[in-house]
């Protein structure tokens, strides 16, 4: 649906009218074309001393086609700024951040990128441990305090994972991370030595075959979309009455179309069956699907309750459990579940649904080991307000509200979420485990 409040705050009256008042003015977001410039602008890199990543991420950055930036220009409006902060380890050592971002934070470009690395603090001792811990209030508040969609993540490379980060950075500094902010992420050493460049990081999927659930319409349609842009082959599944609009779906993306309740009992065994078959296999698993039954727990049935927790959460468990003790999913496999911010926060009306939703969060910590094992990986993304047919339905004010407190002021849209699966699914993200990643603008519920 479309954002009303934002057009007006494009008209003339907008204009003149928001600044004065003091109203929230969502910018405009750069988002990912083929062929666009990795930023607008060159980025600056820094780094605190004895930091062990600088020279890593220098090298990423010139793959990319970035100029890099090893100290501030004149006048220079930057793209991106990059600081290493491994170097950290005492507290007192984290006025290295003044030093580098104060003198050029305002020359941060639109849609700009500031992007911190440090060490997992629970893999430090003492007081690196502290400093490290800190630098996640550092990036947060930035997010809040840049303007015109410019965003701050913290990225955690375990030692020994430093070559393991390309992936992370290219999505992070590109427009396909429009949406994800003030967001923390991890790297960590299982999956490093696979973690390598991609033939075409255009065509990272080639030769893949993926499964997207509930991918008839709305996010999981845009899922799907992005996947077979990358180069998947995508496998659209939805339930039967969804039928006609999932075979849109696979048409368009040049798919196949899998009609299929997952919440059936012989689901897992259906799926399972249809991979092996067809495809001998299968690279990627997108558990999309989901609903919502929303009602205060004092008027929810227990035939709502159990509609919303066997579609997010039990069916998926099933389905999982299935495709890894058969190997199924292949080696270098993904899992890749969709929480919500409500998973994370709670909200009025959806005990259910949050249940479900944290629920997929205790699944991507439960078997993260495991997928490393396997070996794959298993993440998910926890949308906040994202403009689909199920916010469209929310009564207006809740809408409003949704949409205006973050740090972007809008919502988002289906592709950021499809883009940040897609860096999950990318096989160079194979060092990335574990993580749950806010698609939400920074949402402030429960940040
Ligand atoms: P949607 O209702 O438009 O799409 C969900 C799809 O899942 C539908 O096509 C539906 O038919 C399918 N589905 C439902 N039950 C199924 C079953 N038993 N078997 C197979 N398919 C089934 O919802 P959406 O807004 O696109 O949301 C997609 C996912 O993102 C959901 O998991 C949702 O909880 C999550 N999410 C959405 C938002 C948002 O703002 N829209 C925010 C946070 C999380």
């Amino acid at each position: 649906m479309a954002d009303r409040y934002q057009q007006f705050t494009r008209t003339p009256v907008g204009r003149f009218l928001v600044p004065r008042l003091g109203l929230p003015n969502p910018p405009t977001l750069r988002r990912y074309q083929p062929g666009q410039p990795a930023l607008d602008g060159p980025a600056l890199l820094g780094a605190a001393p004895g930091g062990r990543l600088e020279k890593t991420l220098g090298g990423q950055l010139a793959s990319v086609g970035i100029e890099v930036l090893c100290s501030p220009v004149g006048d220079a409006r930057y793209g991106a700024l990059v600081f290493d902060a491994t170097g950290i380890t005492e507290p007192a050592q984290l006025r290295e951040l003044h030093r580098f971002f104060h003198p050029v934070i305002r020359k941060i470009g639109p849609s700009g990128r500031v992007v911190v690395f440090g060490t997992p603090p629970e893999l430090a001792e003492g007081r690196e441990r502290i400093a490290q811990r800190a630098l996640e209030g550092f990036t947060r508040s930035l997010g809040k305090e840049l303007k015109r969609g410019a965003t701050a993540q913290l990225v955690h490379v375990a030692a020994g994972a430093e070559e393991a980060t390309e992936s992370t950075l290219r999505f992070l500094l590109s427009a396909k991370s429009a949406f994800v902010d003030g967001q923390v992420i991890g790297i960590g050493t299982a999956g490093v030595t696979e973690a390598q460049a991609p033939p075409s990081w255009e065509a990272p999927l080639a030769g893949k075959v993926a499964l997207v659930t509930g991918a008839s319409r709305g996010i999981g349609a845009a899922i799907a979309e992005v996947l077979a842009r990358d180069g998947a082959h995508v496998v659209v599944l939805d339930i039967p009455a969804q039928g006609a609009d999932l075979s849109a779906v696979a048409n368009d993306i040049g798919g196949s179309a899998l009609q299929l309740d997952i919440t059936a009992e012989d689901a897992p065994d259906r799926l399972a069956g249809y991979f092996t078959e067809r495809h001998g296999g299968v690279d990627v698993v997108v558990h999309n699907a989901g609903v919502t039954r929303d009602k205060t727990l004092g008027n929810l049935t227990e035939g709502a309750w159990d509609a919303v927790l066997s579609v997010n959460l039990l069916a998926q468990l099933a389905a999982n459990d299935k495709l890894l003790a058969g190997n199924v999913l292949r080696a270098g496999g993904r899992i890749i579940g969709v929480s919500s911010i409500a998973g994370i926060a709670g909200n009025l009306g959806q005990t259910n649904y949050a249940t479900s939703k944290a629920g997929v969060i205790g699944m991507v910590d439960e078997a993260a080991p495991r997928l490393a094992e396997h070996p794959g990986t298993i993440n998910a993304v926890a949308p906040g307000f994202i403009e689909t047919k199920m916010t469209a339905a929310v009564p207006v004010v809740i809408r409003e509200v949704g949409r205006r407190l973050s740090s972007l002021a809008q919502g988002g849209l289906p592709v950021d979420v499809a883009e940040t699966i897609a860096w999950y699914a990318n096989p160079a993200s194979s060092a990335v485990n574990g993580n749950v990643v806010r698609v939400c603008g920074q949402a402030f519920l429960g940040a």
